[in-house]
């Protein structure tokens, strides 16, 4: 063979006997067949063969295998990242003249989609109290096509009645779908308590490292698997095989790294529940934390992110005082090896529902450090926090014009 025929063309090595427990990367667009017929015949491979990179390769299949193994559904789609996932579940079924019932608390950004991206398309969006069945079945009507959930909600922490809300949508012929960043489908499983397709933010929790951006849409329903091909197929939507196993690999230590960021946030709200300058803490396993009783029936654990609501006078004290953390870094995102804090603002996300309480939450998402090391950061914070509110100094402004400047800088 020619040199330069050579260095083109690459030998196949042998791959039989070589079973190493990593997933290898497959890089493709190409994929080249047999023969003429096999080429012709390429669209008749199904679900499970290859065809072009953009479908699918056997890396990012395995990472698809493994996640409908987990929400117990029957296919999943792999997407660019959790937003994509939320986005691409909405537009993939509703049509113009439909409208889509929205839980109020939903990740904000799904609120900016509904609102500019499915009003334009001629989509109705309407929001929902998330713990108020009456008030969906308000909104329900006949162009009513999906119900969107989100469990709980973003921020403020409302655990849904998912098996109530899906008893709702299947009288009505309503479809559902249901983000599950929060908890994993380590901690809930949406489609078995009927959901039609649940979607993940793969960036949070599941690859863990906070260095890769994916999401997840599973299906529940075989005869919804040609409506996401074909969707996904003609926007061109596809993740790359490099992307997919970082993911597969963080997600081998995603047990341990929940259970790990769960008995740390267990302590430090232990810690800070009772402090004068706390109102209440947001998080499903607390009594206290708005739809905790659902939590507890339908839910196998709690993730460690959670919400604090301070008292009303130092609300504005609370971000010039994140400057005192050490192990904390402050930043959006969540559920990675490292502690992150991140104030965030509430009213300006709710439209069906009232927020009385001061504006700004500050989420905590506890990583897996010593945990010694975040009480001594926490303890740091509340005593800056509260000598600021003493003081009556007010550092970088009052909390509201400080959450209208962070307000449309998404997650
Ligand atoms: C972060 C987040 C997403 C989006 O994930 P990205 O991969 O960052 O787009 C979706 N839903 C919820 C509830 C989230 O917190």
């Amino acid at each position: 063979m020619n040199d330069l025929t050579q260095v083109v063309v690459t030998p196949k090595a042998k791959t039989a006997g070589f079973d190493a427990l990593g997933v290898a990367v497959h890089r493709a667009s190409t994929i080249v067949f047999d023969n003429a017929e096999a080429y012709a015949t390429r669209g008749q491979r199904g679900a499970e063969g290859y065809s072009y990179g953009l479908y699918g390769t056997p890396t990012t299949r395995t990472l698809e295998q493994k996640l409908t193994r987990l929400e117990g559904g029957v296919r999943t789609f792999l997407v660019p990242s959790g937003q994509a996932a939320n986005s691409i579940a909405m537009l993939s079924f509703l049509k113009t003249g439909d409208n889509i019932v929205v839980a109020d608390t939903s990740y904000p950004p799904v609120r900016d989609f509904a609102n500019q991206d499915l009003v334009r398309l001629g989509i109705e969006a309407r929001y929902y109290d998330p713990s108020s069945l009456g008030d969906l079945e308000r909104l329900i009507d006949d162009r009513t096509a999906m119900i969107w959930c989100e469990s709980p909600g973003s921020t403020t922490m409302e655990v849904q009645d998912i098996p109530a809300i899906v008893a709702i949508a299947r009288r009505l012929g309503i479809l559902v779908g249901c983000d599950n960043t929060w908890a994993t489908p380590l901690n809930f499983k949406p489609i078995s308590h009927g959901v039609d397709f649940v979607t993940e933010g793969l960036t949070k929790y599941v690859s863990g490292h906070s260095d890769v951006l994916m999401g997840s849409i599973t299906i529940a329903r075989p005869e919804h698997e040609a409506i996401f091909t074909g969707f996904m197929g003609r926007f061109g939507i596809g993740v790359s095989p490099d992307d997919a196993s970082l993911v597969l690999r963080g997600m081998e230590t995603l047990g341990i790294r929940m259970q790990r960021s769960f008995q740390s946030a267990a302590a430090i709200v232990a810690g800070i529940q009772a402090h004068p300058l706390v109102d209440r803490v947001l998080w499903p396993p607390l009594a206290a934390s708005p739809g905790h009783e659902l939590w507890k029936r339908d839910f196998t654990g709690a993730s460690g992110v959670f919400g604090i609501v301070f008292k009303e006078g130092c609300t504005a004290h609370i971000s010039p005082a994140l400057d005192v953390l050490t192990t904390f870094a402050i930043g959006a995102s969540w559920g990675g090896t490292r502690s992150l804090v991140a104030p965030m603002p509430v009213r300006l996300n709710r439209t069906a529902t009232c927020w009385s309480d001061p504006d700004i939450v500050l989420r905590v998402s506890v990583g897996i450090e010593a945990l010694e090391d975040l009480q001594t950061d926490m303890t740091n914070l509340f005593d800056d926090i509260s000598a600021r509110t003493a003081k009556g100094r007010t550092g970088s402004g009052d909390s509201r014009s400080y959450a209208q400047t962070i307000s449309r800088t998404g997650e």
